[in-house]
């Protein structure tokens, strides 16, 4: 076998996989190659079979300064600019949360509570756009509504809707603040900040590069899941569902919240890891 050359395709592989691993990054090999991949835009096959051509210094430079920050901690979803949700490509950045897989219980929840007529959904706090964008690919006959907070979260949605050829209805507003009395909704979906401000998790992970305004709420994170429960009674169809996401442990919390709203058939469902993530309950009428 003839020696791989550092500044060959596979030698930096090899190199971004050894840093990797010394980072502590578990799956080095894979993100090694995702990373290298991405900058000299190959896939794994092409890498392989191109695995003695040699790259360039600013090339070989690239990929060190790239590989660095991954090693650095950078959530590998902001580095490639992408991440799968729904099994839809997602562009995501430092401007909106990382999709989740837990969040397609959500996904799921919904799918099952939309009623089978055309319907108006509206997903709050929307980020990416990654809920509402699933459930309008699901069910092309939705009215679908996305609001967030934030203008860069919004710019995010919208460039994932277009490129996906949907139609959403877009505002920019805290919660149901930025939408009109009217229309009403059949569905309220929502992933919001609930993240305890003091919770150790945020300074490990992706999270330390992440919004803080995405993740973390008052009252022991429960904070936002009182607004929006407060407010989405009065806005969705009798009969209308609210469905929310939440932390392993506020399952009780947030069943508590929908009841003293008035809510009916409140519960809590689990996701793939056994933890109870999402909250659902019915508006009356
Ligand atoms: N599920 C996320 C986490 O704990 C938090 C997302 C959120 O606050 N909505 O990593």
């Amino acid at each position: 076998m003839p020696k791989t050359e550092p500044t060959s395709i596979a030698g930096q592989v090899a190199e971004a996989r050894q840093c990797l691993a010394a980072a502590g990054i578990e799956s080095a090999g894979l993100e090694a190659r995702l990373l290298v991949g991405h900058l000299l835009c190959m896939d794994s096959a092409s890498m392989i079979a191109h695995g003695d051509r040699a790259l360039s210094v600013e090339q070989v430079a690239a990929i060190r300064h790239l590989v660095g920050l991954r090693a650095a901690g950078r959530p590998i979803a902001y580095l490639l600019g992408r991440r799968e949700f729904w099994s839809l490509p997602l562009r995501v950045d430092e401007r909106c949360l990382i999709p989740r897989p837990e969040t397609e219980l959500l996904v799921e929840r919904a799918l099952e509570r939309l009623p089978d007529r055309p319907a108006r959904a509206m997903d709050l706090g929307t980020g990416s756009g990654a809920i509402i964008l699933a459930l309008a690919v699901e069910r092309p006959q939705l009215a679908a509504w996305g609001s967030d907070a934030s203008a860069g979260a919004l710019a995010v949605a919208a460039d994932n809707a277009q490129r996906l050829g949907l139609t959403i209805h877009w505002f920019r507003g805290r919660w149901l603040d930025a939408v009109a009395p009217r229309p009403l909704f059949d569905i309220i979906v929502s992933n919001p900040p609930y993240v305890d401000p003091s919770d150790p998790h945020l300074e490990h992970g992706d999270l330390r590069f992440e919004p803080r305004a995405a993740l973390v709420a008052g009252d022991g994170g429960l904070a936002d899941l009182a607004t929006i429960a407060g407010q989405s009674r009065a806005r969705l169809y009798p009969g209308g569902w609210l469905l929310l996401e939440h932390g392993y442990d506020q399952s009780a919390a947030v069943r508590a919240l929908l009841v003293q709203q008035g809510f009916l058939e409140v519960a809590s469902h689990r996701d793939p890891a056994g933890h109870e993530r999402v909250t659902e309950g019915r508006c009356p009428g």
